[in-house]
C-alpha cells in the first residue's frame, strides 16, 4: 500500500507489506486541477524554496489528521470511518496533484540549490498516475481507475463449475493438485477478471501518458523510473543487470522443479523439457512456488525438527510477548525501546467486537514517535517472523523522524520492505538459541539446510523474474513499444522469456491476462518488490560481515551487535534525503546494488541443484 507518491498521506503514514495480497489502495490517481494557484511566489530560486517550504508544511498538516482517519478506519471499519478516510484521502490527492504541477514549473527556474531540486522532483514525480489539464480528463481517468480496481475486487473464477471469489481462487491454486481443476481456476480467473478490463486500460494509458508529458516526463513509465536518482536508461540497465546476476540460480531452480512436476504429473501434462505450465506452480501468477514445496521437497531433509510456533506455545508466549521479543532484536542492536504509546495504541490482536483490516502493517501516525503496528497476531511461526518485519518499518520511521517531511521515506521504493525482510531473515536457529527459545542441542544439523533453503528459494528466487516483468510490461505499454493490439501477447512472451512458464490454455488478444494481477488494474508499481528482494540479502550480508560471522551466510545471527546497529541507524536516519546509493553506502560500504549476496546465501542450494540437474537439459 506504500504508493510511489511520497506526497500521498497514506503512503507516508504507513508501510504495508504485500506483494501478493490486494489491500485496498488509496486513490492512485491524481488530478491536475484547471485553476491556477493564487499569489505564487516570484520565479526565482528563493521563490522555489518558499514554494517547497509551504508545500511541505501544508502536506504535513493534512497528513497529521489524515493518518488518524486512516488508522481509525483500518481498525474500526464502519460506513462513517470509510467516509472520513475517503474525505482526507481526496484532499491529499488533490494537494498532491496541485503541487506536482507547480513543482514541474519551479524546476524550470535556473540556479536552484540541490536540496530544492530534490524536493521538487519528489513532489513532481511522486504521483502514480497524472491526468492532463484537458477538460474532463481528470474525471475520466478517475472513473477508469476506480472501475478497474473494482473490477478486480469483484473478479470471480470457477472451480468444478461453481463460482468462487478471487481469494478462494488464489488459495485453491496453492492446494489443488488436479491439473484439470487447476487449469479451470486459472482460465476462469484470467478471463472473467482480466478480459473486460482491456478497453479501460488502453484508454487509461493514453490519458496518464498525456498527464506525465505535461509534468515533463516522456511517459508514465519514465515518471515512475524517475524516482531512482538516475535516468530511465540507467535504471533499465541496473534492472537488467540484477536479473542477469540471479539468472543462473533461477535456471537451476526452474530445471529442478520442472523435473519434479514432470515426475508427478507425467509428460503429457508437464514435459521434461521446455517451459513449465504456469498453473502447476502453486500460485495464480507463478510468482512464488512455496505452495508446491511438497512436490519438490527432497526426501528426509524437508523436516527441520522444530516449529517456532510450537516453541512459542511451549514457553507460554502471548502475542504481546512475541512483539516484545521482536522489539528486543532492535534494542539489542542499540536502538531505543519503542515508546509507551506503541503498546497502548497498536492493534496486536484482532478485536472481538468489530471489523478491522487484519493485513499486517506498520504506522507512524505523527511522523515523530507515535509508532504502531496493526496485526491480528496468532502464536505461530509466520506471525513471529512478520512481527520482526513490521517492526523494521517502525524503527526505520523513527530513525528518520528528524528529516523534513518530504524526506521521511525509504531511500528508494525498495528500502522500506527490504529492512523488514532483512531482519526477518535473521530469525535463524542461532538467533532462537540466543533468545532462549531453542535448546542448542536442537539446532538442526547442516544436512537439513537444503530443505530450508529450497523452501525459501521457491518463494524468494522464483519471484525475481516475475517481479521484473510486471513493470517491464508496463514500461513497454507506456512508451508505446507494446501497442494495444499486442498487450496480451507481450505479457505471455515476457512470462515465457524470463520466467520460463506458459499458460495452460491458448491465449489471444481477446484476453487481458495482465489485468488478472492486482497491481496492474490497481496501478501499483512493482519495481520496489524486485529491489527489496535483492537489497535484503545485501543488508544481511553486510550485517553478518560486520558481526564477524564465519559460518554459512544463511545461518548467521548478528543479534546484540551494537556496531551493526550503529551503521544501520546511519542509513535509516537519512530517510530519502540523499540519493539512495549514499544510504546504501552508509550501511554496506558499497554504492552498488548487487545480487551477489543473494547468490551467496543460496550457494549451498545452487550447488545441490546442479548435482540434481546433472544430465538434464536445463533452460527452455
Ligand atoms: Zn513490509
Amino acid at each position: 500500500m506504500r504508493l510511489a507518491a511520497s506526497i500521498s498521506l497514506t503512503a507516508l503514514a504507513l508501510a504495508a507489506c504485500a506483494t501478493t495480497a490486494a489491500p485496498t489502495p488509496p486513490a492512485a490517481v491524481v488530478e491536475v486541477p484547471a485553476a491556477a494557484t493564487p499569489a505564487a511566489p516570484a520565479l526565482t530560486p528563493e521563490g522555489a524554496r518558499e514554494f517547497v517550504a509551504a508545500a511541505e508544511k501544508d502536506l504535513e498538516g493534512v497528513s497529521l489528521i489524515g493518518s488518524r482517519a486512516a488508522w481509525v478506519n483500518a481498525t474500526y471499519i464502519t460506513d462513517d470511518t470509510d467516509m472520513l478516510n475517503r474525505y482526507f484521502g481526496t484532499i491529499a490527492t488533490e494537494k498532491g496533484v496541485k503541487y506536482a504541477t507547480e513543482a514541474a514549473k519551479w524546476l524550470q527556474v535556473p540556479g536552484l540549490d540541490p536540496d530544492t531540486v530534490r524536493k521538487l522532483n519528489l513532489l513532481r514525480g511522486g504521483l502514480t498516475l497524472a491526468a492532463p489539464t484537458t477538460p474532463g480528463a481528470a474525471a475520466e481517468l478517475n472513473d477508469i481507475t476506480t472501475r478497474l480496481q473494482s473490477a478486480y475486487g469483484k473478479g470471480r473464477a470457477k472451480h468444478n463449475g461453481k463460482v468462487i471469489t478471487g481469494e478462494d481462487a488464489e488459495a485453491l491454486m496453492g492446494t489443488l493438485r488436479d491439473p484439470r481443476q487447476l487449469a479451470e481456476v486459472w482460465q476462469t480467473w484470467h478471463e472473467t477478471t482480466g478480459r473486460p478490463m482491456k478497453p479501460d486500460y488502453t484508454r487509461m494509458v493514453e490519458i496518464a501518458n498525456a498527464g506525465a508529458k505535461e509534468l515533463g516526463y516522456a511517459d508514465t513509465g519514465a515518471m515512475w523510473r524517475s524516482q531512482y536518482d538516475m535516468s530511465p536508461e540507467q535504471f533499465s540497465a541496473m534492472y537488467d543487470r540484477l536479473l542477469g546476476e540471479l539468472d543462473p540460480l533461477y535456471k537451476q531452480l526452474h530445471c529442478y522443479v520442472r523435473t519434479k512436476l514432470n515426475q508427478k504429473y507425467g509428460s503429457a501434462i508437464q514435459p521434461a523439457t521446455g517451459p513449465i505450465r504456469a498453473d502447476l506452480l502453486g500460485n495464480m501468477w507463478a510468482q512464488e512456488w512455496g505452495n508446491v514445496y511438497d512436490i519438490a521437497a527432497p526426501k528426509g531433509t524437508g523436516d527441520i525438527g522444530y516449529d517456532i510456533g510450537d516453541l512459542l506455545k511451549k514457553k507460554g508466549y502471548t502475542p504481546v510477548d512475541m512483539v516484545k521479543t521482536g522489539e528486543r532484536f532492535y534494542t539489542s542492536l542499540g536502538f531505543p525501546a519503542l515508546p509507551e504509546t506503541f503498546w497502548q495504541r497498536s492493534q496486536i490482536v484482532r478485536p472481538r467486537d468489530r471489523d478491522v483490516i487484519c493485513h499486517a502493517s506498520a504506522w507512524d501516525v505523527d511522523f515523530k514517535d507515535d509508532l504502531r503496528i496493526k496485526m491480528c497476531t496468532k502464536v505461530n511461526s509466520d506471525d513471529f517472523v512478520t512481527i520482526h518485519h513490521e517492526l523494521g518499518h517502525n524503527f526505520y520511521q523513527r530513525a528518520y523522524n528528524q528529516q523534513p517531511f518530504l524526506y521521511q521515506n525509504g531511500a528508494n521504493g525498495g528500502f522500506h520492505e527490504a529492512i523488514g525482510d532483512f531482519i526477518a531473515l535473521s530469525v535463524t536457529p542461532e538467533y532462537l538459541v540466543q533468545i532462549g527459545l531453542l535448546d542448542r542441542s536442537k539446532v538442526p544439523s547442516a544436512d537439513k539446510d537444503i530443505g530450508l533453503l529450497l523452501r525459501q528459494a521457491m518463494d524468494k528466487v522464483a519471484f525475481m523474474p516475475f517481479a521484473y516483468i510486471v513493470d517491464k510490461w508496463r514500461y513497454g505499454v507506456f512508451d508505446g513499444s507494446t501497442p494495444p493490439a499486442k498487450y496480451n501477447q507481450a505479457w505471455v512472451d515476457l512470462k515465457q522469456q524470463y520466467q520460463g512458464v506458459v499458460p495452460p490454455v491458448p491465449r489471444s488478444e481477446a484476453d487481458f491476462d495482465p489485468g488478472a494481477k492486482f497491481h496492474i488494474p490497481g496501478n501499483t508499481t512493482y519495481e520496489r518488490y524486485f529491489f527489496a528482494r535483492v537489497l535484503q540479502f545485501q543488508f544481511y550480508k553486510a550485517a553478518c560481515d560486520m558481526a564477524g560471522w564465519k559460518g554459512p551466510l544463511h545461518r548467521c545471527s548478528f543479534y546484540g551487535n551494537k556496531e551493526v546497529g550503529r551503521r544501520l541507524n546511519a542509513m535509516l536516519a537519512m530517510g530519502a534525503s540523499h540519493p539512495w546509493p549514499d544510504a546504501l553506502e552508509a550501511f554496506t560500504g558499497t554504492r552498488e546494488i548487487s545480487g551477489k549476496p543473494m547468490l551467496e546465501y543460496f550457494a549451498p542450494l545452487q550447488a545441490w541443484l546442479q548435482q540434481q540437474n546433472q544430465g538434464k537439459q536445463c533452460g527452455w
